[in-house]
């Protein structure tokens, strides 16, 4: 039977992030779904697309337009604030991703925290919040979504990854401390998005368990999160890549609306692990199933999820710039489809 859609894309992708109940399984996008087709297609091309509001709204709109996606997400890298804080950029060309350089980090320990005056106004982060406020206005019925850096991710470009983490290990309250005075980063720029029209954010975070453990982030990072929640006021969507189940049951006490989760977790798996408390978005594969493999692979990582329950389908994390149309399309083709044969 046909399926009859009686939701817009918004009001499906609010709704479950509300956990409230759903025509189908919205497919949204926490991270970046552009690529390099795309980027030619609109004549947006990296990192032109990361600097400039027009080029930025005009990319991200195609997760809607050309994939099907019931969301938008503007914002691609995860290094925009870290750029307007004055590090040290590598902005890539059109094919890679820009990086904060980590060779000369440029603080070493809290009392080197500032936010430099005009911080909202630095135009990497005004390309972000100018597009949130184009995209809203051009797509009414279509969820928007944007992003704010946690403070441990902030934390690695600021100070580089290895002396963060060492820095862990020698003296937690000085750890504490940076964190502290990080996350008000996190709250402004987090702010500044929610007023332009952002529906939802997503707030990467990430300590994943490739480098530290969940006790970890029960004590660095639990509170952090449930004070964000207090304190912006749209539902956030905790991304941390890599294997994360052993810390999901924490994420699922920070009142967080979402995790956005990485297929090295098994979808059914990671449902029991949250316990109904957190909606679970992503785990299609990308660096195998949708850079290198084909629509029907993406079907079946779709399937999957769908049937462990996860409430909303997408790409794990940012997806490879070169990852093939059709596969993408794909996503919430299948979606529609197992509604469909269930309709
Ligand atoms: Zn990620």
């Amino acid at each position: 039977m046909a399926l009859v859609e009686t939701m817009t894309c918004r009001e499906r992708v609010m709704a479950a992030l509300n956990g409230q109940p759903v025509d189908r399984t919205p497919c949204a996008n926490p991270t970046n779904v552009a690529t390099v087709e795309l980027m030619d297609m609109m004549d947006a091309p990296f990192p032109a697309a990361c600097r400039d509001p027009e080029l930025a709204a005009r990319l991200a709109s195609t997760g809607h337009t050309e994939l099907g996606f019931d969301s938008i997400m503007p914002y691609f890298t995860i290094i925009q604030e870290s750029s307007a804080l004055g590090c040290d950029m590598q902005w890539e060309e059109k094919d890679n991703w820009p990086t904060v350089r980590m060779a000369n980090p440029i603080w070493k320990g809290p009392d080197d925290i500032r936010i430099p005056e005009g911080f909202l106004d630095h135009p990497d982060n005004v390309t972000i919040v100018k597009a949130i406020e184009i995209l809203r206005r051009e797509f009414p019925d279509v969820a928007v979504i944007g992003k704010t850096m946690g403070p441990w991710t902030l934390a690695y470009h600021v100070f580089a990854v290895d002396k963060f983490l060492l820095m862990s290990i020698d003296d937690p309250e000085r750890t504490m401390e940076c964190l502290h005075k990080l996350k008000e980063i996190s709250v402004l720029f987090g702010q500044a998005q929610i007023a332009a029209g952002a529906d939802a954010l997503t707030f990467p975070d990430h300590a994943t368990g490739d480098l530290v453990s969940s006790e970890y982030y029960r004590r660095f990072l639990q509170d952090i999160h449930r004070e964000m929640v207090e304190r912006l006021d749209v539902p956030l969507i905790l991304h941390i890549c890599g294997r994360t189940l052993d810390r999901m049951p924490y994420i699922a006490d920070t009142g967080m609306a979402a995790f956005h989760f990485d297929s090295k977790n098994d979808p059914q798996e990671a449902m029991d692990a949250v316990e109904g408390k957190i909606v679970l978005v992503g785990n299609v594969n990308n660096p195998e199933t949708l850079y290198a493999r084909g629509p029907e692979e993406v079907r079946a990582e779709v399937v999957r999820c769908l049937e462990a329950g996860v409430q909303m389908i997408a790409p794990e994390c940012a997806i490879p710039l070169s990852t093939k149309l059709e596969n993408l399309i794909e996503i919430p083709r299948a979606v529609k489809e197992w509604h469909e044969a269930r309709a």
